[in-house]
């Protein structure tokens, strides 16, 4: 796959990049990612890998923009309160970089629909706030072997990390926490979505590209209110419900 005299200038800053260079940047737009929840978190992540030259972004949500998203969610005009997010954010991202694909597809990922709805892509960037639904799409990126980027937070932290095979994102959170502390309940410093989310096109970026060491089995968690960030291994969990040792025997007897 090559690059145009127009992509050559577009991606400069990458291709003068060791880590990047002609060779990634053709695995850039070679590549598929779909953005699971295109919000705080998945909207810049999209911002930025539509920019970075991701050949196809496949966008997946079923809200509608509403006027408290726009705080963080800078993907966003005004003027798109009350349209779908997946159809206002894709004319935000071809208008940033019309050589991307953008699929729209404004449904929610369920047990049922997480597997088909991803089928077909290199990486999933999740950055919903629902239990259920990050519980599903960890499932169809294990049964899919596809790696996952999850990026969450609330109030003044956020946390990313990548999981491909074990451990997984249920062997950190294996069941949905008591009270679900999405930032329509606890709050959530604007900023901070851009934060995470760009951290999480980071780390899509650096896994198609073959770049560095990403944050696979490794959970970063950032603290906004004192500038500290750390990293810690999340360790895989035998009775995990999605990756551990009995869910792989009922998966050998089938
Ligand atoms: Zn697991």
């Amino acid at each position: 796959m090559s690059l145009s005299d127009d992509e050559i200038e577009r991606y400069a800053r990458h291709l003068m990049l060791a880590e990047v260079g002609g060779v990634g940047q053709r695995r850039l737009k070679a590549a598929r990612v779909a953005v699971v929840g295109v919000g705080g978190v998945g909207g810049p992540a999209a911002l930025d890998l539509a920019a970075a030259g991701v050949g196809a972004l496949r966008l997946i949500d079923p809200d509608l923009v509403s006027l408290s998203n726009l705080q963080r969610q800078v993907q966003f005009a005004t003027a798109d309160v009350g349209r779908l997010k997946v159809e206002a954010a894709a004319a935000r991202l071809t208008a940033l970089n019309p050589h991307v694909t953008i699929e729209a597809r404004a449904e929610a990922a369920t047990p049922d629909t997480a597997a088909a709805l991803l089928a077909g892509c290199d990486v999933v960037v999740d950055g919903t706030d629902d239990f259920d639904v990050r519980a599903a799409v960890n499932a169809a990126c294990l049964a899919l072997g596809v790696p996952l980027v999850s990026g969450a937070l609330g109030r003044w932290s956020g946390q990313v990390g990548v999981f491909a095979g074990r451990p997984c994102w249920a062997c950190l959170v294996p069941k949905a926490p008591p009270e679900a502390e999405t930032c329509a309940r606890v709050g959530v410093i604007g900023a901070l979505a851009g934060i995470v989310g760009s951290l999480c096109a980071l780390e899509a970026v650096k896994l198609i590209a073959g770049a560095g060491a990403p944050l696979t089995g490794r959970l970063l968690v950032y603290d906004g209110l004192t500038g500290a960030a750390r990293t810690a291994r999340v360790a895989a969990d035998p009775h995990c419900p999605a990756c551990g040792q009995a869910k792989a025997v009922l998966n050998s007897a089938t």
